[in-house]
């Protein structure tokens, strides 16, 4: 009996089963979510019927004996290729790590399909693993109704709170308003508090740019050493106010900084102004969350196909309960040394959104009290590679120009 009929037979059993393992059958032909579980190498030893259907397969014979990776081919969300070194479930499968809720999109079969996919992983017994995933169609419409509506929201704030700011401002000032005591503490906590919701409104419409492919990134080939320095850089009056030390190029006394790192060339496939916003916001949260007295290092160094760049500091750290939320949507850590400091918890979003369109990953290392290392790797260019896009470019903008038919 194929596995489909026995579900049905299953489901329209007159008697339903009673005993554990038939009731744990019974779940696993009837539920939505596509089930495989694979031995050590990958092969698969089993499959359920939702699996089979999203994968557009008649029958148990087509799956079982094959490597999940012929069946399981799957690209990023944007359907972009996955290199092993980016394909998560790939890595998990590996490296026998669990995986949760990992987005992509499924190619099902030879039909070219593509299926928006939520993919786990769970390492079992006997070092088995199971994989499960489920099509994410309906949550991903559901979303972007939600980044449309927080987006012309916003638009349509950020006009009156700006008035309001600049009102409050006014009021604020001597030359143009006569104001008592009183009301100046009043109105300096309710200018603050406009300017608090004009940087909010600001990040959720930055945010949901990218969500809503109302910007794509533009892809040009640069020297990213230069690059993040000179974004960097910008930020060394700001530091240095703050009273904190700045500083290009590997720490001084990291063993990983011989003095030719600044000489480095690295290239890179990137879109400039998302490299810009990255750079800035981690920039600004390390002079944010490092008291007086400190220190802040930027470095990128190349690291075989990847180019990899950091921004350490030296101040109040992330506890480890905090390190794996952080990047989410408005996740702030609630301590009594971030509470005095002004933020809306979208930056870090921001940044792993435009970090990802961009093929990359970001990731931080910290520990409370300790500083913080934030990471990003980039898709790295050879030197060819980058002459041969720089050539490409080139003749683009001479074209634009009428300069080659
Ligand atoms: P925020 O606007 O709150 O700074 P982010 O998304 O940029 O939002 O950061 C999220 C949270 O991560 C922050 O509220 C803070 O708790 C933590 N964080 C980010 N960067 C650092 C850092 N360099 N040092 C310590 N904590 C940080």
């Amino acid at each position: 009996m194929t596995l489909f009929k026995r579900a049905k037979a299953a489901q329209s059993a007159p008697s339903a089963p009673t005993n554990q393992a038939s009731l744990a059958e019974l779940a696993l032909f009837t539920i939505h979510d596509g089930v495989i579980i694979t031995d050590a190498a990958g092969t698969i030893r089993y499959i359920n019927p939702a699996a089979l259907s999203m994968l557009d397969l008649k029958s148990v014979n087509n799956a079982i004996g094959f490597d999940y990776a012929i069946l399981l081919k799957i690209e990023t969300k944007e359907g972009r290729e996955l290199p092993d070194a980016e394909n998560l479930l790939y890595q998990a499968m590996r490296t026998s790590q669990p995986l949760d809720g990992y987005q992509a999109s499924l190619i099902v079969g030879s039909s070219g399909k593509r299926l928006p996919i939520a993919i786990s992983v769970i390492p079992a017994a006997a070092n088995n693993r199971i994989i499960t995933f489920r099509n994410i169609t309906r949550e991903l419409a559901e979303e972007g109704e939600q980044t449309e509506f927080i987006s012309t929201a916003s638009h349509e704030m950020r006009t009156p709170v700006a008035s309001i700011e600049g009102y409050l401002s006014l009021a604020l000032n001597p030359q143009t308003a006569t104001i008592d005591e009183r009301a100046q503490g009043y109105l300096e906590s309710a200018h603050a508090a406009a300017k608090h919701l004009g940087h909010l409104f600001q990040d959720l419409l930055d945010t949901t740019k990218l969500d809503d492919g109302r910007i794509r990134p533009q892809f040009v080939p640069v020297e990213l050493v230069g690059l993040v320095k000179q974004i960097a850089d910008s930020f060394i009056v700001a530091a240095n106010q703050a009273g904190l030390k700045y500083q290009f190029g590997a720490r001084d006394n990291s063993p990983a900084a011989p003095a030719h790192h600044l000489d480095q060339v690295v290239y890179g496939f990137v879109d400039v102004n998302f490299m810009r916003e990255i750079i800035s916001n981690l920039v600004e949260n390390a002079i944010k969350y490092t008291p007086e007295g400190g220190a802040i290092y930027v470095n990128v160094r190349g690291d075989g196909d990847r180019a990899l760049i950091n921004v350490t500091d030296t101040g109040i750290g992330i506890s480890a309960d905090d390190i794996s939320h952080i990047f989410q949507k408005f996740y702030r850590a609630d301590n009594s040394d971030t509470r005095t400091v002004g933020g809306t918890g979208l930056g870090l979003y921001l940044v792993k959104q435009r970090v990802e369109a961009m093929g990359g990953r970001v990731w931080a290392e910290s520990g409370f009290g300790e500083g913080s290392t934030f990471f990003v790797s980039l898709p790295r260019l050879t030197s060819a590679e980058y002459e041969k896009r720089m050539i490409a470019v080139r003749n683009a903008n001479m074209v634009k120009q009428g300069g080659l038919q």
